[in-house]
């Protein structure tokens, strides 16, 4: 059997962050062991067992805000219906807010081989702005209870074009990060969602982000910054020192099957993409009565599969198969300097990643 990636959804979270549109909880006490018990018991139904795992990817949400015991239950339900290959990735995400050195050393010991930790800025009042529970000293105490619990792959989450950021203000969350030597490192503009928090501020002119120029500038300084410290950009918004990118996501992005298990986790094997019930209530109650865990369900015809290895593929460094794109659509989008040819692939070029969007829609 062909090695899967293998998601894991933890949908709680201290409190709600203004920007976020995940599907996350403010939500703790008794639904967080009702919820450890349906994931465990979806895992144990699951007709995907016995698949090996080539990564493990706990998410959320924040998973370390369970306490350690329901993550490693968790992980070893996981890990008996998954088993890792030799060199399985196993991340969770953490926000430094939740997590401890005593927590970070259990679930290394447990198998656990990667932290991904929402920094999200180094600066207090735009954490505080973000609605993060978190200062930045936080992060620094996080990364190193992290390194002295053994872990060697880090990941660090940042984001630039905050409320009234400025270019200098960016450089230095970047600089900071870097200072930290992670492996890897998520670079992304905030982005404002509909449902959220910041988008009704901004609505009533409460929130002021900077502009698409200022935007693109941090864009283009994040890579030759991350360049200069040894993390090289693989795909859009991810930087890795060689060897460090992330198995998980590129499995996403090479448009590979993935497993998935929890409130809301999306799944796609062969064809078949199905959302787990959003509600962690909901979702148990369906765990729990033998009812369908499914609020959506499709099967994905061969466009649908084929618009989404250009779409996600175009994100990476290496770009797509040229078997997969049409040559009349691909000359087109050559033409306005948006992909290069490389070999057999066609790549965005440096202009290109700023009008993804619209080199999709085009090739597409
Ligand atoms: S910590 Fe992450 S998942 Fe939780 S509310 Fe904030 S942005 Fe959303």
């Amino acid at each position: 059997m062909n090695p899967i990636a293998v998601y894991v959804h933890i949908p709680f979270c201290p409190s709600k962050c203004g920007y976020c549109d995940f599907n996350s909880y403010a939500m703790e006490g008794e639904i967080m062991e009702r919820t450890t018990r349906a994931i465990i018991a979806e895992i144990e139904r699951s007709e995907q067992r016995g698949r090996p795992a080539k990564s493990l990817f706990f998410g959320g949400g924040t998973p370390t805000f369970l306490s350690a015991a329901q993550l490693l239950r968790i992980l070893d339900a996981v890990v008996c219906a998954h088993p890792p290959t030799q060199r399985c990735e196993i991340t969770s995400e953490a926000n430094p807010g939740t997590a401890d050195a005593g927590k970070f050393k259990q679930m290394r010991t447990a198998g656990f081989n990667r932290l991904s930790l929402g920094a999200q800025s180094f600066q207090d009042g735009e954490l505080l702005r973000l609605g993060r529970i978190h200062k930045s000293d936080e992060t620094v105490r996080a990364v190193a209870s992290a390194r002295e619990a053994g872990f060697t792959n880090l990941n660090l989450d940042l984001m630039f074009a905050l409320p009234n950021q400025t270019d200098a203000v960016w450089q230095d969350n970047l600089y900071k990060a870097l200072a930290l030597n992670p492996e890897h490192l998520s670079l992304y503009c905030l982005t404002i969602e509909p449902n959220t928090a910041f988008y009704k501020q901004q609505k009533r002119g409460m929130l002021t982000v900077p502009n698409e120029e200022a935007q693109i500038r941090m864009y283009e300084s994040c890579a030759k910054t991350a360049a200069q410290h040894g993390l090289f950009q693989y795909e859009i918004s991810n930087y890795a020192k060689p060897g460090f990118e992330c198995v998980h996501n590129l499995t996403y992005w090479r448009g590979e099957e993935y497993a998935a298990y929890g409130p809301g986790a999306v799944s796609r094997i062969g064809s078949v993409r199905q959302t787990r019930v959003k509600h962690p209530a909901r979702y148990c109650e369906a765990v729990e009565n033998g009812f369908s865990l499914y609020c959506e369900q499709e099967s994905l015809t061969e466009n649908d599969l084929r618009t989404e290895k250009i779409m996600l593929g175009l994100r990476l460094n290496r770009g797509v198969n040229a078997e997969v794109l049409d040559a009349q659509a691909a000359n087109r989008v050559i033409a306005r300097g948006w992909i290069e040819k490389t070999e057999n692939r066609f790549r965005l070029t440096p202009e290109g990643r700023r009008f993804c969007n619209q080199a999709i829609l085009e090739l597409i």
